[in-house]
């Protein structure tokens, strides 16, 4: 039989803890940049999925939201949760993203 290493992670979850407890004692930055590393690739993850859902939902008018020229636009997310979009053509997207950069 092969070692089953999330098998005895199962089976040893006081050790598992003790051990992470010490890494994150000794690592403290290092575990602080895992941690913001896992967040963000949940929160991209949970954002992808939504944007594939509006994509998937909702026809587009090709009406630009801000400048309303009649051109191919895409949504433009103002929030995820609640999922809140607008159609942007590709100038007015690029702005509200520098803009949004900015801040
Ligand atoms: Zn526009």
């Amino acid at each position: 039989m092969t070692f089953d290493k999330k098998q005895w992670a199962k089976d040893n979850k006081e050790k598992m803890h003790s051990y992470r407890e010490k890494y994150k004692k000794n690592n403290l930055e290092k575990y602080k940049a895992m941690q913001e590393d896992y967040d963000k690739n949940r929160k991209d993850k949970v954002k992808a999925r939504v944007r594939q859902k509006t994509n998937y939902h909702n026809e587009k008018n090709n009406v630009c939201h801000d400048c309303h020229e009649g051109v191919k636009t895409e949504f433009h997310h103002l929030s995820y949760s609640p999922n809140i979009f607008i159609e942007l053509c590709r100038n007015c997207y690029k702005s509200r993203h520098l803009e949004e950069d900015l801040i």
